[in-house]
């Protein structure tokens, strides 16, 4: 039978779909069977890995092991919950179903998607020939993040590029990260005076929140990174070890320059899955339409979405999902129970900078870049590096993704009812 003719199940197969099984997916499908034991919950991913990417980072600074960063997902999957091993390659809103790729149609009362983006590596021309050979690496692929550690490594002197494409992306910090740390090797190591360490980034400013920008500028200026804004990675050719950027200037005229490298540290330009972004479910820009307070899709009432797949303007974070599945699951149950949703979401997100070795400036933000920090000031200053973020990337928020957000005890991010006057 092909799958377009699979025919449509009478009654729905399920009370919840989620699509995708990564922090946001499986997230949300924990805080509704924690809410709701009883409750039909499928969740639909194709992959036997569940990638904890907050730690790509650290793989590629040397600090965890790629091991520490995955485990199979099969013992992640929530109590409750089916898992079904496919893609979605329709979704069919009209109808409540989804298609999957191996022809089974299946229908819900509730769907909760979150599929993630796509890393578009063909976007910059030449690099997906060269990825992970000639000096060209990116900590955005769990299997390249070791070889940025064997680069910054193996590097005794020469240029070392690191680049940020256009936003929006995930973890807006970590091409930075990726480019702190590494210069805190080199320092450490007493290379750095022989190593140029350049930045471009296709952004006009080096973070979006200019609160924290002057603590960030003084670290760009202690390892003397030669700061490139507007500037955007359009071709690569690794061979010859040369990175093509286009870059615009203060009147606007774009010119392209061409860069010698030893060391390219790439994060990929990002959208919208394609089931996505030629779906129903589809804002302008491809991503899924939402409801930016309670992540309800703005056209289908039953229709929720989180994580790096929405539209709203949080910064697509690790940090946000957790604060966001609790959000949807409370929305999702109002929603099967014919009633509202109750909770909003103030567009929290997180981004902890490893601006070093032991210390971390902790961004931590809401809509309109609004500072929400999580702790006291006098626990852990979040406008200076401390070596108390560092520990708590390094140690707790891994302990808190793995027993806390994917096992749906929503430690620090209770959701938050709607004002009355709402309902
Ligand atoms: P993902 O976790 O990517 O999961 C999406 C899932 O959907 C995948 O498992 C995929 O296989 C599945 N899927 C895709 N298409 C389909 C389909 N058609 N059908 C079914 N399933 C599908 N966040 C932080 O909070 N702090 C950090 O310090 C941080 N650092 C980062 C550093 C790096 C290098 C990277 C890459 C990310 C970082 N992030 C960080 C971002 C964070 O990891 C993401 O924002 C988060 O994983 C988003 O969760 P998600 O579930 O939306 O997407």
């Amino acid at each position: 039978m092909s799958p377009t003719t699979a025919p449509l199940p009478l009654a729905p197969t399920h009370d919840v779909i989620v699509v995708g099984g990564g922090s946001a997916g499986l997230a949300a499908a924990a805080s509704l069977l924690r809410r709701r034991p009883g409750l039909s919950v499928a969740v639909v991913e194709p992959k036997d890995l569940h990638d904890y990417q907050p730690g790509w980072t650290l793989v590629g600074a040397g600090v965890f092991s790629r091991a520490a960063t995955q485990r199979p997902l099969r013992g992640l999957m929530p109590r409750g919950a089916t898992w079904i091993r496919a893609s979605v390659s329709r979704f069919e809103p009209e109808r409540d179903g989804v298609l999957l790729d191996d022809g089974q149609r299946l229908t819900y009362r509730v769907l909760v998607a979150a599929p993630g983006l796509r890393l578009d590596w063909r976007a910059v021309e030449g690099l997906p020939q060269t990825l992970g050979r000639n000096g060209v690496t990116s900590n955005y692929l769990a299997e390249l993040a070791p070889y940025t550690w064997e680069l910054v490594q193996s590097l005794k002197h020469g240029r070392a590029l690191f680049t940020q494409p256009p936003m929006p992306i995930k973890c807006a910090g970590a091409p930075q990260k990726a480019a702190y740390l590494s210069c805190d090797h080199w320092r450490r190591h007493g290379r750095l005076n022989a190593i140029n360490a350049e930045f471009h980034t296709a952004a006009p400013v080096l973070f979006g929140v200019p609160h924290y920008v002057p603590a960030l500028m003084a670290y760009v200026q202690r390892y003397g990174v030669d700061l490139n804004l507007k500037s955007r990675l359009i071709a690569v050719d690794g061979d010859r070890r040369q990175a093509t950027f286009e870059v615009t200037d203060a009147e606007e005229s774009v010119r392209r320059i061409t860069r010698p490298f030893d060391m390219l540290h790439v994060c990929p330009p990002q959208t919208a899955p394609e089931v996505v972004a030629s779906s129903p479910l589809a804002d302008q820009a491809g991503w899924i339409d939402v409801d930016p307070d309670t992540l309800r899709h703005v056209r289908y009432p039953n229709i929720f979405g989180l994580g790096d797949a929405i539209g709203a303007s949080n910064a697509k974070t690790a940090a946000a999902a957790r604060k966001q599945a609790p959000i949807v699951a409370e929305n999702a149950l109002a929603v099967l129970d014919g009633q509202e949703p109750r909770c909003i979401y103030d567009g929290y997100g997180s981004c902890p900078l490893t601006v070093e070795r032991g210390k971390i400036v902790l961004a931590e933000f809401g809509y309109g870049g609004k500072l929400l920090p999580t702790f006291p000031r006098a626990l852990l200053d979040g406008d200076r590096p401390t070596a108390r973020a560092w520990l708590l990337k390094e140690g707790v928020l891994p302990f808190i993704y793995w027993n806390g957000m994917l096992k749906g005890r929503e430690w620090l991010v209770r959701p938050r009812p709607l004002p009355l006057a709402r309902r």
